[in-house]
């Protein structure tokens, strides 16, 4: 790991932002130098205290541009910052030096040939409101849509709502391009397109700093919100399976949820008759008679329908799945926890049942439908309550053992959490968009301090993705993004 930065280097930074905003506030510093990393209890005790030296929010990209160059000459690390939500510490500066708070570039740039671009710092669920008048919407978003970036998410998230029709981010055509800044005197834009998007996907700003996204949209349909409450945790789960295999019905989210976890939303529990387990469903008004069908064969019963946005909960519903179904587990007992496994795309139903069967005594099952590499998975884990590293490395081998595929989403580094292949592609662009290595430090080398890898160190099978081949070679590696000069770049005329 890097020495700290010097005050020297910081203070001619500064001398050079003019009239950009920037603060050394220790308590803005704290604030800012944090994400949502608390959610693990491994990540709570290593990620303590880690700071950075100065803040900056540019709020154009040439703004973005001067604070860039400037670090770039006084040697100075990088994290860039959006929301703030990102769950690994992957927000964290891990050696100090400026966070780049990019929140004040915002901006959706235009819509064309059903894609979407906009700024880094745009909020998610704003692209989604500027766009719906035209009857169009993003794919998928995260379940922190109302908080997070759009660049925060392609650089730090994977999947979500929508995710159950459309696959993850990472999938072919779920990105359709991404405008980096180079870590340079004198940055340059580079725009990735085709599979070369996914050497910035997922990277956490290791391979440039993403300055505008463009993705591609879906018809906005009229949503209904949907609480289905089962008998027993099997019929939830075929019926998850069934509705996310019949490709005709529109769905957005599918969330599985067993026996007693609805009992710890205090928004949604009363809706759930004792014992009973529950998905929560969003899917397309025009789809619901296929819905209300399969639900019935399989004993489900719908105790709650709604447009989107309008339950008798406080929050939109896609707010108690994903991500935010153990935010809200956490509030009633700070020590549950969940892995973030893959359960095997054959025989899922059968897979998601004998998993939950065989790990009944640590604690009830909670899945997220979602489809990748073109076929249908879950993903998600029994919840049970954290015990000790030890411990949750010995549950994460039984799962591994049991076919379930566990990347390590307790680190904040690419290489120990194998959720994201570092291949030769990843490498090389990185040497040519940050010649000092100045990018989100100790996330994508092998500089991290050993404490910090040893006590977040899981048993880890990574995971597969077809895009990746037996080598770890990434087929990326061919591709040659086009550089291009930072000022006056329009979205036409680097494509
Ligand atoms: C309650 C909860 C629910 C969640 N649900 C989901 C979910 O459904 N799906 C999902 O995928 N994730 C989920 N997450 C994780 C997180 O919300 C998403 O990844 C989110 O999209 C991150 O966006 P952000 O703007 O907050 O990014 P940040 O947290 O600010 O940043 C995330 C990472 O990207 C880097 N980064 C940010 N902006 C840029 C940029 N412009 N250029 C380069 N690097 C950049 C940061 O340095 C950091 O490494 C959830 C998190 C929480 C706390």
């Amino acid at each position: 790991m890097s020495a700290p930065v010097d005050s020297l280097p910081i203070e001619r930074l500064a001398a050079d932002l003019g009239a950009i905003e920037y603060s050394v506030d220790e308590r803005v510093l704290r604030a800012k130098s944090r994400d949502r990393f608390a959610q693990s209890p491994l990540l709570r005790e290593v990620m303590r205290g880690l700071t950075a030296d100065i803040y900056i929010a540019p709020v154009s990209k040439e703004e973005l541009r001067i604070a860039v160059g400037s670090c770039a000459r006084h040697r100075i690390p990088i994290t860039v910052r959006g929301g703030g939500t990102g769950q690994f510490g992957q927000g964290v500066p891990l050696t100090g030096g400026a966070v780049i708070d990019v929140t004040g570039i915002v901006g959706v740039l235009g819509q064309r040939l059903g894609t979407v671009r906009a700024l880094c710092g745009t909020l998610i669920a704003d692209i989604d409101a500027e766009i719906r008048p035209t009857g169009w919407e993003l794919r998928m978003h995260p379940s922190t849509t109302r908080k997070a970036t759009i660049g925060g998410y392609v650089a730090g998230g994977h999947a979500g709502i929508g995710s159950c029709q459309w696959g993850i981010l990472r999938d072919r055509g779920n990105i359709t391009a991404i405008e980096v800044m180079t870590v340079e005197e004198e940055p340059r834009l580079i725009e990735l397109t085709g599979d070369a998007v996914n050497i910035a996907h997922h990277a956490y700003g290791a391979t440039g700093i993403i300055t505008e996204i463009e993705l591609p949209t879906a018809p906005a349909w009229n949503w209904q919100e949907l609480v289905i409450a089962f008998p027993e945790f099997a019929q939830a789960v075929r019926f998850a399976v069934d509705v996310c295999e019949s490709e005709g019905v529109l769905k957005k989210v599918v969330s599985p949820q067993q026996h007693p976890l609805p009992t710890l939303y205090p928004d949604l529990s009363r809706l759930i008759p004792e014992g009973h387990s529950m998905v929560l469903m969003m899917a397309a008004e025009q789809s619901m008679p296929n819905v209300a069908d399969l639900a019935a064969d399989n004993s489900g019963a719908i105790v709650s329908r709604c447009d989107e946005g309008t339950g008798s909960y406080r929050l939109p519903l896609y707010e108690y799945t994903w991500g935010h179904s153990m935010m809200h587990f956490q509030r009633k007992n700070r020590g549950l926890i969940g892995l973030l496994a893959l359960y095997p795309q054959d025989g899922l139903y059968e897979s998601i049942l004998r998993v939950c069967e065989e790990f009944a005594d640590l604690g009830p099952t909670h899945v997220e439908m979602k489809r990748f590499d073109g076929g249908l998975s879950a993903q998600g884990s029994p919840v049970w309550e954290f015990e000790s590293q030890e411990h949750l490395a010995e549950v994460t081998r039984r799962l591994q053992a049991a076919g379930l595929s566990i990347a390590n989403t307790h680190t904040p580094t690419l290489l120990a959490s194998g959720m994201k292949p570092w291949a030769a592609a990843e490498a090389e662009f990185k040497r040519r968009v940050d010649p000092y290595r100045l990018l989100a430090q100790g996330k994508s080398d092998d500089e991290v301090e050993d404490d910090l890898i040893r006590s977040t160190q899981l048993p880890n099978s990574g995971w597969s993705y077809r895009l990746t081949d037996s080598t770890g070679e990434s087929d990326t590696a061919a591709l040659d993004p086009a550089p291009t000069a930072a000022n006056g770049v329009t979205p036409e005329s680097v494509r």
